[in-house]
């Protein structure tokens, strides 16, 4: 099994590569967020350990950025603030697991471990609803063959309405299940960026498919 590490810190990178050998796998390092990218992207692993904070490009958009290409290769974040926020956005981008530093190697390795058993995850399948569609591998937002460029967070949201359609979605699930619930936030906010989607994914195309269901929730209607 083949390992990137892709960590700043030289001692950390070198125990972990010292750690992981002794382990019987094959490590290689990068020591900033582009190479990591670099390496991740041509390297075939079969999983790479990330630290979010690196030189260059952050471990959130290194993930980002090979998930958008296509690349399934399991990723496990190393997290240096534990901010349940922080492991939300990195699992939000693409990572499969994170792990909090400092953190004991004995961790990390039933994490690895588990990781390597499931191995690389399935594309996941393009969401429809009526003419709007999102791929969630490619991460884009389609209606009526026009492109829709949306933020992270409402694409967010809109995977999670598209997942559940024709079915009310309460505020608070929505809070949950894309903002992360720790956050403590005012349940308007769900509002406001209901409000940002439909500007985008319906008023342009004159379609009502997001609705209010008043006291309730929201349903975006799979007729689309
Ligand atoms: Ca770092």
């Amino acid at each position: 099994m083949r390992v990137l590490v892709v960590e700043d810190e030289a001692r950390l990178a070198r125990a972990l590569q010292r750690g992981l050998s002794a382990e019987g796998y094959a490590v290689d390092l990068a020591a900033d967020g582009p190479s990591g990218l670099e390496a991740a992207r041509h390297g075939e692993y079969d999983a790479v350990v990330l630290d979010i904070m690196l030189p260059g490009l952050s471990g959130y958009r290194v993930v980002r950025a090979l998930r958008d290409e296509g690349h399934w290769v399991p990723v496990l974040m190393l997290s240096a603030k534990d901010g349940e926020y922080d492991q939300a956005d990195g699992l939000d981008a693409g990572a499969d697991d994170y792990l909090t530093k400092p953190f004991s190697f004995v961790v990390l390795l039933a994490k690895l471990r588990a990781l390597l058993r499931r191995g690389a995850p399935e594309r996941p399948a393009i969401l429809a609803a009526g003419s709007l569609s999102l791929d969630p591998a490619t991460r884009r937002v389609t209606r009526e063959e026009t492109e829709i460029t949306l933020t992270a967070r409402e694409f967010a949201l809109l995977e999670y309405l598209m997942r559940h359609a024709d079915q009310v979605v309460t505020k608070i699930e929505l809070l949950d299940h894309v903002w992360d619930a720790a956050a403590d936030l005012d349940p308007n906010v769900v509002e406001v960026y209901v409000g940002y989607l439909r500007r985008k994914i319906d008023v342009p195309f004159d379609r009502r498919c997001l609705q209010t269901v008043r006291g309730a929730g929201y349903r975006l209607e799979s007729r689309g």
